[in-house]
């Protein structure tokens, strides 16, 4: 059954995708079965998406009820649950108002338009540029594209939308001498996420913040990844204590389903005015009710408190694990955002752990990146640890 799916699949879709064999038939809470029976220890998450696990009761009972009362009317309308979604995520702190949105590289094109046309607004027809760093990951839209700062996935895709510059990440002095007055919005990412958790310094952040006001540029966290929760604060930005003027969100958002936002103070939104943006299946009420669900429980479990604490042991025990494994080059990471650097090929490891029940992301730069679920117990994670540890070891031996 899952090898004929598998040869369909080769067949039908489109070869986007480095897909492994495996053909997933369901889930429940941190674990994942195969079409043949087999159990996964889901450390991958769906990249970072199902915070609450698979099919988590509360948001399934959400997805349900509202499937049966409305599913989609458009945004000509309000429906309860988008109405409801935006006003916790405001409560949370991602901004004064929302825009909805199905995906991640959709709210970043929200969110360059949004700086745009704020400047425009403003009269400052000269402020279009933007300033986006090295390795960093904003989606695959042409927008998103060009704001990611990654030659080999922009490679063959020109001409791309003009006026971004890039910067390395993490380093202000550069950072400074990207900022004039014809920048109109700096965007970044807390931690770069798909480069492999590498962790936004406190300095640069708030250096980011501090040169933003001093040009008048707006200043955009891009935390699709590691919003509602995933770092162990609701917002990476709490960590270092520096507010976006616009912000994304997607993955986590919704519990598994497609879903993503922007947020921005009530200033910088009001440059949005009706006819200026549009996204058809934006603010839908069953993703909305199921976003609700995913909030709500992460509060009343207050699994941000779990998410902090599972997530420096999964670290300690990965950081020991460095100690008895030398092909581990460094580990880094914040909550539940953690990359695993080998100085050996990791593609073999991620599938050694598969066949052996663990499932992680081989990302770039020979990472392994662990984005488990905000449910896991330290027990998952000593499981998984010895899964990993194994297939370390004989992924050198049969290398
Ligand atoms: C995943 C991701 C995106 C793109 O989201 P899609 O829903 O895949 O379009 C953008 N920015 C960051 C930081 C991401 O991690």
């Amino acid at each position: 059954m899952a090898s004929a799916i598998y040869q369909l699949g080769e067949q039908v879709l489109i070869s986007a995708f480095n897909r492994s064999p495996i053909v997933l038939s369901h889930g429940l809470g941190v674990r994942v079965w195969d079409t043949d029976g087999k159990p996964y220890l889901d450390f991958l998450g769906g990249f970072a998406v199902n915070t609450l696990g698979h099919c988590h009761p509360r948001v399934v009972k959400a997805v349900a009820e509202q499937a049966d009362k409305l599913i989609h009317s458009s945004n000509l309308f309000y429906n309860e649950p988008s109405v409801r979604l935006a006003q916790l995520l405001t409560e949370h702190g991602a901004g004064d108002r929302i825009f909805f949105c199905p995906s991640g590289a959709e709210a970043v094109e929200a969110a360059l338009k949004l700086a745009r046309k704020y400047a425009y607004r403003q009269g400052e027809r000269q402020k279009t540029r933007f300033v986006t760093a090295l390795r960093s990951y904003h989606g695959r839209t042409f927008g998103a594209l060009a704001a990611s700062g990654k030659p080999e996935m922009q490679e063959g895709f020109g001409p791309l939308p003009e006026g971004f510059r890039y910067i390395p990440y993490n380093d202000l002095d550069a950072l400074e001498r990207a900022m004039d007055s014809s920048v109109c919005a700096v965007i970044l990412e807390p931690v770069q996420g798909e480069a492999g958790a590498h962790v936004g310094s406190r300095e640069f952040l708030r250096g980011a913040r501090e040169l933003c006001d001093r040009h008048g540029a707006l200043l955009i966290f891009d935390e699709i990844q590691t919003g509602m929760g995933r770092t162990g604060a609701f917002f990476a930005y709490e960590h270092v204590g520096v507010k976006p003027d616009i912000l994304t969100l997607a993955k986590g958002l919704s519990g598994g389903m497609p879903n993503a936002a922007l947020a921005a103070t009530d200033r910088v939104a009001s440059a949005f005015r009706p006819g200026d943006h549009g996204a058809t299946f934006g603010a839908n009420p069953v993703v909305c009710a199921a976003g609700i669900a995913t909030v709500e429980t992460i509060v009343e479990n207050d699994l941000l408190r779990h998410v902090r604490e599972v997530g420096d042991y999964l670290i300690d025990r990965l950081r020991y694990l460095q100690t008895v494994r030398p092909n581990i080059a460094d580990v880094r990471g914040r909550g539940l955002l953690i990359a695993v650097e080998l100085s050996t090929d990791n593609k073999p490891v991620a599938r050694l752990a598969a066949e052996r029940g663990l499932l992680v992301a081989a990302g770039v730069g020979n990472t392994l990146r662990l984005l488990p679920p905000f449910i896991i117990t330290k027990q998952d994670v000593d499981e998984a640890l010895s899964i990993l540890d194994s297939a370390l070891r004989d992924a050198l031996v049969t290398a």
